[in-house]
């Protein structure tokens, strides 16, 4: 199933090129009182949601996916972690060129960089979807793409063991990690608003048989930058999330973006980026 959200937080489940308008599968989502969990609601009751969207979808209006705005798939991460240097060849081209990682570009890491760096937490303010497309926050500065696969954390887990991460999962989507190139700490140049688009729908694990063997991409103005397959990853899927887990309780609606691969490049305002992933779908994110 794909599932996006769209307009003024509608829900839509995706069918070809058209969007079928399914938010009346929100009301059989179980009633929230303050204090409100962490995490996101309709992911941590996907089951219950996606048995609604099933009842009701021939009811829904049907829309081309080119008239709505694509919002996050996710409304309400409680957190966004994301891989730093996690493909080989985005490494070598980081030590290649400082302006990418001031602080690591000359590190030798023993094993895989995110051994010693660990992972890095985005703010969850800083999420939005393809259609809000992405306002750069520091034009003086290199503002990058950085095009990744991101997983969406399903059900709760704490120290899950690796063989058991890939089970927490409720789907996959496309993540752009944007950022600001700089000397700051991670989390600041990567956090302003709108930094962390994730998109175009979310893609849920029964339609995706092999995760860690998908083709992504990226092209700005119709330019290649970025092609690799998730194969490459330095530290796999099941590794990610097990790691985190063993640093950070995880909810439902935890976002893990998976770490960009080589041909990562500046954007400014006019540019269009178009990103993809084998097996999710596409989508065009404009900055301004
Ligand atoms: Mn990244």
């Amino acid at each position: 199933m794909k599932i996006c959200r769209f307009d003024e937080g509608r829900l839509g489940l995706v069918e070809g090129s058209h969007v079928v308008d399914v938010t009346a599968a929100t009301r059989a989502l179980p009633p929230l009182s303050w204090p409100v969990p962490h995490g996101d609601h309709a992911i941590r009751h996907l089951d219950i949601l996606r048995a609604e969207i099933a009842r009701v979808k021939a009811k829904g209006a049907r829309l081309p996916l080119a008239d709505v705005t694509l919002l996050s798939p996710v409304a309400n991460p409680s957190k966004v972690l994301a891989a730093p240097l996690n493909y080989t060849r985005h490494l070598d081209e980081s030590r290649a060129d400082a302006g990418i990682h001031h602080h690591t570009h000359a590190t030798e890491f023993k094993g895989a960089p995110v051994d010693t760096l660990g992972l890095f937490l985005k703010a969850s303010t800083a999420v939005a979807g393809p259609g809000e497309g992405i306002e750069i926050a520091m034009p003086e500065r290199r503002n990058d793409h950085e095009v990744e696969l991101a997983l969406v954390i399903g059900r709760e887990g704490k120290r899950v063991a690796e063989t058991d991460a890939l089970a927490l999962v409720a789907g996959w989507c496309i993540g752009l990690d944007m950022t600001v190139r700089g000397p700051e700490e991670r989390s600041f140049r990567k956090s302003p608003d709108g930094y962390a688009v994730l998109g175009p729908w979310l893609v849920t694990v029964d339609e995706i048989a092999d995760p860690g063997n998908l083709a992504l991409g990226l092209d700005v103005n119709g330019e290649a930058r970025q092609r690799a397959n998730t194969r490459d990853l330095t530290v796999g899927l099941a590794r990610l999330i097990s790691l985190a887990s063993h640093w950070y309780r995880l909810y439902p609606g935890d976002v893990i973006l998976t770490g960009t691969p080589e041909g990562v490049g500046s954007v400014e305002a006019g540019d269009v980026i178009e990103a993809w992933i084998d097996g999710i779908g596409r989508m065009t994110v404009t900055v301004r």
